[in-house]
């Protein structure tokens, strides 16, 4: 059984039927306000029986399709066209969302990076430990919304855990189809368990997460990507009336050791690939060049595996152990 007990509160009774808009609170004692709280906001919609799902972004601040898809949705979904409950909670690590970067300003927590979270840590444990213990305890559904934030650009997809459990998978995929973003990254077994998909695990629930677009932007694609994604996945589900629209998903297995090629030298990157292409193991990936030593010769990069370039990072200036593409490879699914 989960600990529950959180020094977060909140005015919203999860359990009513219809839609409240509220906020959880944070209890945060600082310099300038000695009594104050942190209001994440938060919106439920219930009606009726039905799955109930939690949908989140702002999970990394700097990550905004999510952050605008469930804001949109928080105003216009109404009780009436749901069967089960939304919980929607837009600004996940809201110190970091407000901020618009990656990690917590307060406490440099990285909230994908600390579940299951502490409920006597500071505010990024404590959100992480109420979005695990108490949100997940209540939901049989969670979505999660990324992207690559400020340093990363995607080719937009789905990102879900490769379960061992056929039937797990089956689940997941079935989600991951009804989104319907062109690529689906299945993450292989012994991965971070950190995460919120992590956290999805332990609280014995269904949850897929995505990787939308990034590079510090929203483009009208992805953002209409993402809303049409997350009306489907609830239309998958029955939350929703109707079918998702069928869209093309493939289906793409990544393998942090082969797949990630990260800067073996602090300098400014040269891309000799882009999203799209596809990669061979010993291809040159690009070159570090070193302009505060112009006669120096610059450091090849290079692929260290097979597959389809599907990220890449954004920032020209890197340091050493920067990631600078993330491939993906064919799963034959
Ligand atoms: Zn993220």
């Amino acid at each position: 059984m989960a600990n529950t007990r959180s020094r977060i509160s909140t005015d919203i009774d999860f359990e009513r039927a219809g839609k409240q808009e509220g906020f959880l609170r944070l209890p945060h004692s600082v310099h300038r306000s000695a009594y104050g709280y942190i209001p994440i906001p938060i919106v439920t919609v219930r009606n009726g029986k039905g799955p109930r799902v939690l949908l989140s972004a702002g999970n990394h601040g700097d990550e905004y399709e999510g952050q605008i898809a469930l804001t949109k949705l928080a105003r216009t979904l109404e009780p009436e066209a749901v069967s089960g409950q939304v919980i929607i909670l837009p600004m996940a690590n809201f110190p970091a969302a407000q901020a618009g970067t990656r990690t917590s300003p307060i406490d440099g927590g990285n909230l994908n990076r600390i579940f299951p979270g502490n409920p006597d840590g500071g505010p990024t444990e404590i959100i992480a430990h109420y979005i695990e213990s108490v949100l997940m305890s209540q939901v049989d559904v969670a979505v999660d919304l990324h992207s690559g934030g400020s340093s990363l650009l995607y080719i937009p997809g789905t990102l879900a855990r490769r379960h061992a459990d056929p039937a797990k998978l089956d689940t997941v995929l079935g989600l991951v189809r009804a989104f319907g973003a062109p690529m689906s990254y299945l993450m292989g077994p012994g991965g971070e368990d950190r995460s919120i998909l992590a956290a999805a695990e332990r609280a014995g629930i269904t949850a897929i997460s995505a990787e939308l677009g990034g590079a510090g932007m929203v483009t009208r694609e992805t953002l209409a990507l993402t809303e049409r994604g997350v009306l489907n996945v609830l239309r998958h589900l029955g939350v929703l009336a109707g079918k998702p629209e069928p869209h093309p998903v493939r289906i793409l297995e990544v393998v942090r050791a082969r797949h990630y090629v990260y800067s073996p030298d602090g300098g400014l990157f040269e891309p000799r690939a882009e999203l799209g292409d596809a990669a061979k193991t010993g291809q040159l990936a690009g070159l570090v060049h070193f302009p505060d030593t112009p006669w120096r010769e610059p450091t090849p990069v290079h692929f260290v595996g097979d597959g389809l370039v599907v990220c890449k990072r954004v920032p020209t200036r890197v340091e050493r152990g920067d990631c600078l593409y993330h491939l993906a490879g064919d799963l034959g699914l």
